[in-house]
């Protein structure tokens, strides 16, 4: 059985598709390019924002015909765009042959197993070579009640995985090969609360500390009500716990984020921040941008590009608000003309260019340690402690391996270096 994953959205979308083509590979199926020549096309699908909404129906309409030319095709949707019940989806697209609900990644097996479980391969099924870097999702769902957002009407409320289940897959995946791992959750810092024992984040970060040739471990996304100071000093004592953050702040002034339902004012945002970077010295941090939400006057959206300004992140992801079925803000007036919510965004990006250009050029001519992940347009591509992105040249084998390069240019988006020790083999494991 040939099968074609097609993912937008999140990085938990990237990952419970990851997962999918593992499975299926596991099982002797293989991948094709073509949503054409497959038997199985899976779309893993994010409503987020109206954007990414219309591409999912734009490639969902694409594949109508598919059946034409092979009858016993599958389609099967997965990801946001599924409600709890997906009646109306079924009668606007009657040609799917299954609606499942974000990350149900055992529900797509069971269709796989029941239409051609007795296909499989006779050789023994090889998995995909396995990335440096990987993702593993720790949780589901979220409690929170941003007035603007569908995920949580979409993944439900939260559910983490025990500790040891995740430390086991952490292992399975260093004995192929992953040295990085991203622990992910819709708010990753609030992992455990629904436990027996309460473990939280910090009880699993020195859980997945102790697994053995893994290398580096970063978590996402953080909400700043839920970051306690026993993560930061989880983050400052374990020394494969990167110094990288992901905390949206979503607005720079007090009324706004009242109106999104965030439960934080600036200022306690900004004092969070100062203990990050009080405890752990060069912490990378980014942060998420709304602009354009209902009613976000002028005054309040220079008061979030000051924030964005004094505080200085090494990442800004900006979004123009887009008013979704369903969610509290959908009832306010959308009052911000559309060309006006797109000046604000590029005001706002104009500003992190510079910043992330200052912040990056503090990095040339010093030696910067990164984490090769593969070969990009001749160059070998990896990424430093803080997540920044490095290209380097050199003849030998880097993939999965730590390479000491000299930064020699920096840009705002990523930085190109030299390699400073020339033989991977001789490279020495970190910390030693
Ligand atoms: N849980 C994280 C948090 O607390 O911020 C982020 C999850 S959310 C799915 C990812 C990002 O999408 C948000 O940080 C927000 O900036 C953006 N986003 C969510 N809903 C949006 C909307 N209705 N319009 C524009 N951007 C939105
Ligand atoms: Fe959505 Fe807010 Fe939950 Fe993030 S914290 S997933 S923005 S409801």
């Amino acid at each position: 059985m040939k099968y074609h994953i097609w993912t937008i959205g999140c990085q938990m979308n990237k990952a419970d598709s990851w997962h999918a083509a593992q499975e299926l590979e596991a099982q002797g199926h293989v991948p094709t390019k073509r949503a054409e020549d497959a038997d199985v096309v899976v779309l893993n699908t994010c409503v987020v924002r109206q954007s990414a909404e219309d591409k999912v129906y734009g490639r969902l309409s694409s594949l109508k015909p598919l059946k034409q030319h092979n009858p016993r095709a599958a389609i099967v949707v997965m990801g946001c765009l599924v409600e709890e019940d997906s009646a109306t989806l079924q009668q606007r697209f009657p040609f799917v042959d299954l609606f499942l609900p974000p990350s149900d990644v055992q529900g797509l097996m069971s269709l796989v197993t029941d239409k051609w479980g007795d296909e499989r391969s006779q050789t023994a099924a090889t998995a995909s070579p396995a990335p440096v870097s990987c993702h593993v999702p720790v949780m589901q769902g979220c409690n929170n009640f941003c007035t603007y957002c569908i995920v949580r009407l979409r993944r439900g409320r939260e559910r983490s995985r025990p500790v040891d289940d995740i430390v086991e897959e952490v292992r399975c995946l260093v004995e192929r090969g992953v040295r990085e791992v991203t622990l992910l959750g819709q708010n990753v810092d609030a992992y455990g609360h629904d436990l027996t024992g309460q473990p939280d984040l910090a009880d699993l970060l020195r859980a997945i500390h102790e697994v053995d040739d893994l290398w580096r471990i970063r978590f996402l996304t953080s909400h700043p009500n839920d970051m306690s100071d026993g993560i930061i000093e989880a983050v400052a004592e374990l020394d494969k716990v990167c110094e990288h953050i992901e905390l949206p702040v979503q607005a720079g002034h007090d009324l706004t984020l009242k109106r999104m339902g965030r439960r934080y004012t600036v200022d306690q945002y900004r004092r969070l921040v100062e203990r990050m970077r009080d405890r752990v010295p060069g912490v990378a941090l980014a942060t998420d941008v709304i602009v354009g939400f209902p009613g976000e006057t002028e005054d309040q959206f220079q008061a979030t590009y000051e924030l964005l300004a004094e505080q200085r992140f090494d990442v800004v992801h900006v979004a123009v608000y887009s008013p979704r079925p369903g969610t509290a803000a959908a009832r306010l007036d959308d009052d911000i003309p559309q060309l006006e919510k797109e000046r604000r965004r590029r005001s706002i990006e104009e500003l992190q260019r510079h910043i992330a250009t200052d912040i990056n050029h503090e990095l040339l001519d010093s030696i910067t340690e990164i984490l090769v992940e593969d070969k990009h347009k001749g160059k070998w591509r990896g990424r430093t402690r803080t997540h920044k992105l490095v290209f380097f040249e050199d003849d030998a084998d880097w993939r999965g391996k730590l390479a000491k390069v000299d930064v020699t240019w920096a840009g705002p988006w990523s930085m190109q270096g030299k390699l400073k020790v020339t033989d991977p083999a001789s490279e020495s494991l970190p910390f030693s």
